[in-house]
């Protein structure tokens, strides 16, 4: 190898001449096109499979050896090849299907470049058995590098055409080899078989190895898409689906008609599955996919990924087929627009079809519990003051409304008189209610709910909307506000606010139909309130004996055991016979709440409910879910930031034991060096999760779900801190 001629300090690398440019030999040129169309075996496969549809067959059965190396073979039951066609066949750029460039404007065959059988008899053996409409018999040809290697010779035939592709890359040694040691071919050609046969539901598709008597794939033609899908995909596929349609036909938008099938909550599956035709051709488009691939991740239990089966048509004139060299990706006119439009179907469908959820059973790591005892520990130890400062009070914790824009919710306190209050069922109503109502769909039907709904709807603030959805995430600016970007706009935002909103939206959009938290260890309810009314105490000052907070405790959890019932059916939230709590809800996925914020939520909701009103007792429960799982800074303080003084500051009272005496000092320091090392860690571990949740799980779902409410506008959520025109201004007088 020359390496020197790359080496600037190299003796050699004297001032060369011009190499001189050479005109390359056409089987060289055809061999390196060749190598573009035809990547590996299932290129070959597809090409071939389109050939196929393109001459209107009803049946196409593949053969392959050697994941594709030795032999591709795909024999269909269309209209043939003419034998004066035969002698040009493989030549580059010869094609039935297209005749000037503008036919590519409106071109519905697959193929249109006349280059897949010349590719591949320039990187294998190919021979072509075919026959013709009203023939006696048909003929076989072999070609070799674009020609027919002998004249073509009279055989048998059945209907159609075979084509047999043998040695495929014989002649492209380090291709061969890098193909036979990765995994084989053969599941990448079964791939793609199944998507034909999922759409191409008139055509029957076999695919087999050769020599085996089963095939892989099998399909027969079917008038119902279903039914394609559970014979190639099989019923876990098909019995977990939801059909999905929409259309565009807005000229100055964009133009389209879409349908398919999406999975449904019930789908378990590690990967995505893809499925997209466009305008019938079997497509990828990454943008499509990763789209509703956030709708999922957003709306059902992390370990699932979709199954997509999509068809999505388009006037011609909107799509560059002619983009990819194996037609693999198209390109779409307003592809944006297309996109959020299915995504937005996409995920209302979702959120509505759950009538027979199976719930998906998270168990809470250990880890993530033990701040229950150890912030307990805690906080009789010596109650860090941060923490204290960062509380929220009860009374400020519900979503803030347009008529109350200062955030100030006492009107929410208090029971409001409702139109229609007479209307609205008791809560007893309610509870016997649930237990008729199996069916979650039907919980659809309380009005209180749907107008819960309908406000956040009706509030929502048009700007701020498009701010959120198109917004860039910067990063953290402190501990309370993100800095985003929209357009030339900088905005810091209120994260605790934003979180807090979006999860009062989803508790009431996934209203009844929770995924679970499993606690792995039951927590008693009445403990727990304990504990938040001791810590009340330390914040108030105020004098309460044990004995009437034990009281209040032990009322609160009673009342709590009372609703767990309807708790538990509404908002997913458990509590067992013995007063345990043992579930929370799933709000967005793959976020948990703080669990130290527990003990105050069960305060919350064994006072503050008005439980006699349907609305306000959803939108109380909602609000104070909410709460809960809203992304709060840590209880512990930062410790990357000046909250580290209060882990060193215990290190030192550890130093000034020293002289007491030997046993007691050791008991001492040993103790205490424990609490502070796990705090910390601790402390690490939830500010470093919050970031993480904060932007991936925050941010995205925010983007599709949040309704940012008029208020925000106005309360500081939302602040604009600068425009990029105006900074550019600035730094050009600089
Ligand atoms: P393209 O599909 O772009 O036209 P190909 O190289 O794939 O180019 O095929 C060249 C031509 O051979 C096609 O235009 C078609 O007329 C003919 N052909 C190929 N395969 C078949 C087949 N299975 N049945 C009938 N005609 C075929
Ligand atoms: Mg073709």
């Amino acid at each position: 190898m020359e390496f020197e001629l790359d080496s600037p300090s190299s003796p050699l690398a004297a001032p060369q001449e011009p190499p001189q440019i050479r005109r390359l030999e056409e089987c060289v040129v055809n061999r390196i096109a060749a190598g573009e169309v035809i990547q590996r075996p299932v290129s070959a496969v597809k090409e071939l499979v389109e050939n196929s549809l393109d001459a209107h067959s009803t049946s196409i059965n593949v053969v392959v050896k050697d994941g594709g190396l030795k032999l591709i073979q795909v024999s269909d039951d269309g209209h043939g090849i003419r034998f004066e066609d035969l002698p040009i066949l493989c030549e580059r750029h010869t094609t039935s299907k297209l005749s000037t460039y503008e036919d590519l404007q409106t071109i519905k065959s697959m193929g249109f470049r006349g280059e897949a059988l010349a590719s591949m008899t320039h990187v294998a053996h190919v021979t072509v058995t075919t026959i013709t409409k009203g023939q006696l018999h048909g003929y076989r040809v072999s070609y070799k590098d674009g020609v027919m290697e002998h004249q073509p010779k009279a055989c048998a035939a059945v209907k159609g055409t075979q084509i047999m592709v043998e040695n495929l890359f014989y002649n492209m040694v380090a291709r061969k080899k890098t193909l036979q040691s990765t995994v084989d071919d053969y599941s990448k050609i079964v791939d793609v078989i199944s998507r034909f046969a999922i759409h191409h539901t008139t055509v029957s598709f076999s695919c087999r190895k050769h020599g085996a008597v089963r095939a892989d794939v099998h399909s027969v033609a079917t008038s119902s898409r279903l039914d394609a899908i559970r014979s190639v995909y099989g019923p876990s596929v098909s019995c977990n689906l939801i059909k999905l349609e929409t259309s565009d036909s807005d000229p100055v938008g964009s133009i389209f008609s879409m349908d398919g099938f999406i999975s449904s909550s019930n789908y378990m599956a590690k990967k995505t599955t893809m499925v997209l035709f466009i305008n019938d051709r079997l497509v990828e488009c990454t943008a499509l996919k990763r789209a509703l691939e956030i709708v999922y991740a957003a709306t059902l239990p992390k370990a699932s990924k979709p199954f997509i089966y999509m068809s999505i048509q388009l006037p011609p004139e909107h799509v560059d087929v002619n983009v990819h060299p194996t037609k693999r990706e198209v390109s779409l006119l307003n592809q944006e627009r297309i996109i959020e439009k299915i995504q937005s179907v996409a995920e209302s469908k979702l959120r509505s079809s759950n009538t027979s959820r199976v719930f998906a059973e998270q168990t809470l790591d250990p880890s993530q519990l033990s701040p229950f005892s150890s912030s307990k520990d805690s906080q009789t130890d010596s109650p860090p003051t941060a923490s204290k400062s960062q509380k929220t009070p009860v009374n400020k914790i519900v979503r803030t409304d347009a008529m109350d824009p200062a955030g100030r919710l006492d009107a929410y306190l208090k029971a409001k008189p409702l139109e229609g209050l007479e209307r609205n069922p008791s809560l007893t109503a309610v509870r016997s209610a649930v237990r008729l109502r199996r069916n979650p769909k039907e919980t659809a039907d309380l009005t209180s709910l749907q107008e819960l709904i309908d406000d956040v709807e009706r509030n929502c603030h048009s700007d701020l909307l498009d701010v959120v959805r198109h917004c860039t995430f910067i990063g953290m600016a402190d501990e309370i506000l993100a800095l985003l970007q929209h357009g030339t706009h900088l905005y810091l935002a209120n994260v605790v606010n934003l979180s807090k909103e979006i999860m009062y939206q989803q508790v009431l959009r996934r209203f009844a139909h929770f995924n679970a938290i499993q606690l792995s260890e039951p927590a008693p309810v009445s403990d727990l309130i304990m504990l938040a009314l001791q810590e009340e105490d330390l914040n108030s000052e105020s004098t309460d004996g044990d004995e009437l907070k034990q009281n209040i405790a032990k009322l609160n959890s009673e009342l709590l055991k009372e609703k767990m019932e309807m708790l538990e059916e509404y908002f997913g939230i458990s509590i067992n016979s013995e007063g345990y709590l043992s579930m929370l809800p799933v709000i967005l996925d793959q976020h948990t709440p703080d669990m130290d914020r527990i003990p105050d939520f069960l305060l919350t909701l064994g006072n503050d409910i008005e439980w006699l009103d349907e609305k306000n007792c959803f939108q109380g429960i909602a609000a104070a879910i909410a709460n809960f799982y809203a992304m709060h800074p840590p209880l512990l303080p930062n410790p990357s930031g000046d909250g580290m003084h209060f882990y060193k500051r215990k290190a030192t009272d550890n130093r000034d034991d020293e002289g007491n005496t030997i046993e007691k000092a050791d008991i001492q320091v040993e103790e205490k060096d424990e609490i502070d090392n796990d705090l910390l860690s601790e402390a690490e571990t939830a500010w470093a999760q919050r970031e993480w949740s904060i932007q991936h799980v925050l941010f995205p779902s925010m983007r599709l779900f949040l309704k940012p409410p008029a208020s925000m506008a106005t309360n500081g959520t939302f602040v604009k801190v600068a425009s990029l025109e105006k900074l550019y201004k600035v730094f050009e007088r600089c």
